[in-house]
């Protein structure tokens, strides 16, 4: 127990895009009256500093470079998501179609994943009970994390749940362009050869194909609890 009563919990959650994963980690730290980090906004805000440079994303000299000084600030409240950089107010530019096509090449240049993972360590420390979504949290960025939780879900089933939230948001029906993103990305994040997209030993992999967010979210506080039965 803490100073304040509550139990210190970091929840890790990896797995690759389009699983649900933001929507259920924001909602699951809700839920736990926990703080929140999204760790792909953080590289899609470097990548739009990168970006704003005039740098090519894949000259890694000069990508090092650039985010040698990138003012990055982001928020951990999960009810209302906060990315600037520079002081400027990038939520929405973090979401476009360049910063979605040039983010894997910017994360995978080691000074980039090194002064993020830094951030991450020093941002998810600080908080008692933090929910921290990605790629690698369980691997490298908190291997000491109270629960793992890999989410994962076939491509087709990420492609179709991405290409509905792209009809709603007025971004048009593609679902052929989609997918193709999806497994370029997946394979990208999963070769690379700095911290791979891959669950953790001892994280649980969690399926959401055929589960509601509701049903995730379920499954999610059992886990939670059963971590808490155990510690007590
Ligand atoms: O989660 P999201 O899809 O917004 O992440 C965008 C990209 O950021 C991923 O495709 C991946 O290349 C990178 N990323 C990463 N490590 C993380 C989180 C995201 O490399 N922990």
């Amino acid at each position: 127990m803490s100073a304040a009563g509550v139990e210190r919990l970091i929840v890790a959650m990896d797995g690759p895009s389009g699983t649900g994963k933001s929507s259920v980690s924001r909602l699951l730290a809700s839920r736990l009256g926990a703080s929140y980090l999204d760790t792909g906004a953080m590289y899609r805000a470097a990548t739009v500093w990168v970006l704003s440079q005039g740098v090519d994303t894949t000259d890694v000299d000069a990508v090092t470079a650039a985010v040698a000084s990138l003012p990055l600030e982001i928020g951990t409240d999960p009810t209302a998501e906060r990315v600037e950089v520079a002081g400027e107010d990038v939520t929405g530019p973090i979401r476009g179609a360049e910063v979605t096509a040039a983010v894997s090449a910017v994360s995978a240049v080691p000074a980039v994943r090194e002064k993020l993972v830094a951030m991450q360590r020093d941002i998810a420390t600080r908080s008692d009970r933090v929910v921290v979504e990605g790629r690698d949290i369980g691997t490298v960025v908190l291997p000491d994390a109270d629960l793992k939780i890999y989410l994962t879900a076939s491509a087709e089933t990420r492609a179709a749940r991405r290409n509905d939230q792209n009809v709603a948001d007025g971004r048009g029906d593609d679902y052929a362009g989609v997918l193709a993103d999806v497994q370029r990305r997946d394979l990208a994040d999963s070769t690379r050869a700095l911290s791979p997209l891959r669950p953790a030993d001892d994280a649980v992999t969690v399926d959401t194909s055929d589960l509601t967010k509701d049903g995730v979210i379920d499954a999610l506080l059992r886990l939670v609890h059963d971590l808490q039965g155990a510690r007590s």
